[in-house]
C-alpha cells in the first residue's frame, strides 16, 4: 500500500478510536464514524447495516442518505447488494451498481444517485455482525488500496462492536452477548441441567484494535511469532520421533509451517500499517482463515485452517497474556467447546461439571464416552458458534433430552426447565422405590437388569441405580485418557477397584475395544477407508497380542479369589472367539505358574455386534459362557447406517420389523443352547425398546443407571406375551416398525 494510502487510513482509524473514547450513546457514535468514514474515503455516503436478527438487517446509520430512513430500511440476507455481501462474507465493489445482479432499489433512502457501491462485511471471527457500505456520485469502481482499508475499518468496527459501542435503543443495537439464544445440537447423553458457561478456550477480548505507532505493534507482533515458534517448537521436541506419536506431530508440524509463514507474518504486518494494533491484525487474518474455513469442503485444507485458527488463538493469548484458569470454574459449570479430547475433559474433573456443549464432536467420540460415563448431559454438534456467543459464566440451561440448550434463557424457559427438572426428579424418586424390587413383568418373567460404566466414579451409582451388576466395563477410558500404555500393575489397581466397589455383584469387562473412532494417541494406526469396518476392537487384540494379553493378565490378578467375566467386542466369526478364548487359558496358566491366584470362575463371552456372528455355527453358541448384543454396532452394520453420521444414525427405527426379526432370531439361536444373552447397547436403556427386546426374548438388559428406574417400571407393568403377540402381529402388518402397534397397545392398556 502506498505511504500516502497507509497515513490516511491510520488518520481514519485513529479518528475511529477517539470516537470511542468519547461518551456519547450508540446511535450517536455510530452517526459520528458514518460521517467520518465518508469524509476520510472521500465518499457522498457511509452507511452502516447491522443485523437485527439472523436473517434481517436494518440500516443503523448513515450520512448521505435519507436520515429518516435509519432503522426504518431494512432488508432480508442474501436480498440486495447489502443482503448479498451479509451473506456471502464478501466484499462487493460495483462501478454501476444499479445495473447489478441483485440490486434493489429503495425509494426512502433515495440511493439511485450513487452508482458507486462498495459493501464490505463487518465480521468477528466469522461472524457476520453487519455491512459497511460507501456509495459516491461518480460512477467508478473502488481501488484495491480503498477495499482494503474499508476492510481494515469493518474489522475495527467489530470490535468496537464487540466491545459494546454501539448499544443503543432496539433490536439492532441491542449490546452483544446479552440476547436469549438457543442452540440445537445432536444428543450424545440425555438429562437436563443448569449452570454457568464455562468456556475451555476462552475468546480472547481485544480492547485496543487501533494503535498509533505501526513499527512499535509490528516489534511486538514479531516477538510474539518468536515467542509462538519457540513454543511450538519445545512441543515438537516433546513428542516422540516414532510412529506413534504421528498424528500429534502432523499437527504440530503444520502448527510450525505457519507460525514460520512468510506470507501469513506479511499479511499481519500489513494490517499494522494499516493501522491495526497487532491483536487486531492476528485477528483479522483468522477471521479470514475462519471464512473460508467455513466455505470449504476439502477435509485436508479445513484441518489446515483449524490448525492457523488454534494457533491464531495461542498468539493472541501470547499477546494479551489473558489465559485460562481453571480455579476460576464456576461450581455449576457448563463446559462449551469446539471439541475437546478425552484427556483435557478428564483433567477438568466430574466435580464442577454440570454439562458439556460442542460445536464439534460426536456422539461416539472419547469424549463423549467421558461424558456418559459421568452421567452428564452432552450435546454434540452444536450450530450457529456458541463458544463466539457465550461468555464465562452465562446462565445456560442444556436439555439433553431435546438436544438443545438455552443461552441466557428467559424467565419463561427457565420456569419451565425447572418444572421438568422437577418432574424428573419426582420420577427418579418413584423409581427409587422400585429400587429393591425385581423387574418382574405381570406374566412373572424376571429380567435381570445391569449399568454399563467405564470409570470407577460410576460406581457408587450401582448401589443406588437397582441395577444387579454391571453389564458392560468399558475398559478403554484407561487407555484413552494416558499418554502411554498404561502398566499392567496400574491397571490390575483399577479393576480390582471396580470389583471392590461392585461388592460381590457381577462386573463384565470388556476387553480394550479401540480403533474406529476410539484411537489411542500413542499406537501406531495406519489410515483407514472405513475405520468403522477396519482394524478395531477384537482384531487389534489378536494382532498385537501384547497389549491384550497384558490387560488378561490385569484383570486375572485383580479378581483372585473372586469370580471374573470377562468378553470380547465385535467378534465377527467364531475362530476370532475361539483364539481370544485360549488367550485367557493360555494367561490363566500363566498366572497360577507364577504363584499368582486365580479367580475363583471365569467366564468368557464374546459381543456380538456384527451381523455374522448370528449365523456363526452352532458349536459357538456352545462355547461361549454368554452372549452380549453390542446393539449400536450391530444396528450400524444391520443397516449399513454410521452409528457416528447424524444424517443417517436415526434413519432406522431400532423397533423396524428386520431389526425385531433378527434380534428374535438371535435370541432363539442362543435359547437352544442355551447361552445366557444379554443387550447392552445405548437402546437397552429406552423403556419401549428395552420393553420389546425382553418380549423378544432377551432376560438381561445392561443400560446407564438412570435408565434403569424407567425401564423397570414399564416392565413391571406389561405382559411380556402380550408383547409379544402385539410385535408379532406389527410384523405381519406390513409395516416399516412395529413401534405404531406397540404404542397403540400401551395406550389402550396403560
Ligand atoms: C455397542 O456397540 O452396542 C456397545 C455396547 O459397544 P460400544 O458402544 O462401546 O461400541
Ligand atoms: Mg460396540
Amino acid at each position: 500500500m502506498a505511504d500516502q494510502t497507509e497515513s490516511e487510513s491510520r488518520k481514519l482509524l485513529r479518528r475511529l478510536r477517539d470516537s470511542m473514547a468519547e461518551e456519547s450513546a450508540g446511535q450517536e457514535r455510530l452517526n459520528h464514524i458514518t460521517q467520518i468514514i465518508a469524509e476520510e474515503m472521500r465518499t457522498e455516503v457511509c452507511s452502516i447495516y447491522l443485523f437485527r436478527d439472523a436473517e434481517t438487517l436494518e440500516l443503523c446509520a448513515t450520512e448521505g442518505l435519507n436520515p429518516d430512513s435509519v432503522h426504518q430500511t431494512r432488508m432480508r440476507l442474501g436480498e440486495g447488494l447489502v443482503g448479498r455481501v451479509a451473506r456471502s462474507g464478501r466484499v462487493v465493489n460495483e462501478a454501476d451498481a444499479p445495473s447489478a445482479k441483485g440490486f434493489r432499489y429503495m425509494p426512502e433512502t433515495g440511493e439511485e444517485v450513487f452508482p458507486s457501491f462498495c459493501g464490505v462485511p463487518i465480521q468477528r471471527l466469522g461472524e457476520g455482525l453487519g455491512v459497511l457500505v460507501v456509495q459516491s456520485r461518480e460512477a467508478r469502481a473502488f481501488s484495491e488500496d480503498e477495499v482494503y482499508a474499508l476492510e481494515v475499518v469493518a474489522m475495527v468496527l467489530a470490535e468496537m462492536a464487540e466491545l459494546g459501542a454501539f448499544v443503543g435503543e432496539g433490536e439492532a443495537l441491542r449490546a452483544r452477548h446479552t440476547n436469549p439464544m438457543l442452540f440445537k445440537g445432536g444428543i450424545g447423553q440425555e438429562g437436563v441441567a443448569e449452570g454457568h458457561v464455562y468456556l475451555h478456550e476462552p475468546r480472547v477480548v481485544v480492547t485496543n484494535p487501533v494503535a498509533d505507532d505501526p513499527e512499535a505493534e509490528v516489534e511486538r507482533l514479531r516477538a510474539a511469532v518468536d515467542t509462538l515458534r519457540v513454543s511450538v517448537d519445545d512441543m515438537l521436541k516433546s513428542v516422540s520421533t516414532d510412529a506413534v506419536d504421528k498424528d500429534q506431530r502432523e499437527v504440530l508440524e503444520a502448527f510450525r509451517m505457519f507460525a514460520n509463514s512468510r506470507s501469513w507474518l506479511r499479511r499481519m504486518e500489513e494490517d499494522i500499517a494499516a493501522g491495526l494494533s497487532a491483536e487486531a491484525a492476528v485477528e483479522k487474518e483468522q477471521s479470514t482463515a475462519r471464512r473460508r474455513l467455513g466455505q470449504s469442503s476439502d477435509a485436508y485444507l479445513r484441518e489446515r485452517l483449524q490448525d492457523l485458527d488454534d494457533l491464531s488463538n495461542r498468539l493472541l493469548r501470547i499477546l494479551t497474556g489473558q489465559g485460562v484458569d481453571a480455579a476460576d470454574m464456576p461450581e455449576d459449570a457448563v463446559l462449551v467447546a469446539r471439541n475437546i479430547g478425552p484427556g483435557e475433559l478428564l483433567d477438568y474433573g466430574r466435580g464442577k461439571l454440570r454439562a458439556l456443549v460442542l460445536e464439534q464432536g460426536s456422539v461416539g467420540s472419547h469424549a463423549a464416552i467421558v461424558a456418559r460415563a459421568w452421567a452428564i448431559p452432552l450435546l454434540v454438534h452444536v450450530g450457529d458458534q456458541i463458544t463466539n456467543e457465550a461468555l464465562n459464566g452465562d446462565y445456560i440451561l442444556v436439555d439433553g433430552d431435546q438436544g438443545i440448550a438455552h443461552l441466557r434463557p428467559d424467565e419463561s424457559v427457565v420456569t419451565a426447565f425447572r418444572d421438568k427438572i422437577a418432574m424428573q426428579a419426582e420420577a427418579q424418586k418413584r423409581y427409587a422405590g422400585l429400587q429393591s424390587l425385581p423387574a418382574q413383568s405381570t406374566d412373572g418373567t424376571v429380567i435381570s437388569l445391569n449399568m454399563n460404566a467405564g470409570l470407577i466414579a460410576e460406581l457408587p451409582s450401582l448401589a443406588g441405580s437397582g441395577a444387579e451388576g454391571v453389564g458392560l466395563f468399558r475398559t478403554e477410558l484407561q487407555f484413552l485418557a494416558r499418554s502411554r500404555v498404561p502398566r499392567r500393575a496400574e491397571l490390575a489397581g483399577i479393576y480390582s477397584r471396580v470389583l471392590d466397589a461392585a461388592d460381590g455383584k457381577r462386573v463384565v469387562f470388556r476387553t480394550l475395544d479401540i480403533g474406529s473412532d476410539k484411537v489411542l494417541p500413542y499406537m501406531k494406526r495406519e489410515d483407514e477407508p472405513n475405520p468403522a469396518l477396519g482394524w478395531r476392537a477384537i482384531r487389534v487384540g489378536l494382532d498385537k497380542r501384547g497389549v491384550m494379553r497384558m490387560q488378561l493378565q490385569a484383570l486375572i490378578r485383580a479378581a483372585a479369589g473372586r469370580p471374573l467375566s470377562v468378553m470380547f467386542p465385535f467378534v465377527a466369526q467364531f475362530e476370532e472367539f475361539k483364539e481370544a478364548r485360549q488367550h485367557v487359558f493360555d494367561e490363566l496358566e500363566r498366572e497360577d505358574k507364577l504363584g499368582h491366584a486365580l479367580p475363583e470362575k471365569v467366564e468368557i463371552g464374546a459381543m456380538l455386534e456384527t451381523p455374522s456372528l448370528a449365523f456363526a455355527p452352532r458349536q459357538f453358541f456352545e462355547m461361549a459362557d454368554f452372549i452380549s448384543i453390542g446393539g449400536n454396532d450391530l444396528k450400524q452394520f444391520f443397516f449399513a447406517a454410521d452409528r457416528e453420521n447424524e444424517r443417517v444414525r436415526r434413519r432406522y427405527d431400532t423397533l423396524n420389523v428386520s431389526f425385531m426379526t433378527f434380534l428374535g432370531q438371535i435370541a432363539d439361536r442362543c435359547a437352544e443352547s442355551e447361552t445366557p444373552v444379554s443387550f447392552c447397547g445405548e437402546d437397552a436403556g429406552r423403556p419401549i425398546e428395552a420393553m420389546c427386546f425382553a418380549a423378544m426374548g432377551l432376560r438381561s438388559l445392561s443400560m446407564r443407571p438412570a435408565s434403569i428406574g424407567p425401564v423397570k417400571h414399564l416392565l413391571r407393568r406389561v405382559d411380556l406375551g402380550e408383547v409379544r403377540e402385539v410385535i408379532r402381529e406389527g410384523c405381519e402388518s406390513g409395516e416399516q416398525s412395529v413401534r405404531g402397534h406397540v404404542m397403540d397397545w400401551l395406550r389402550r392398556t396403560a
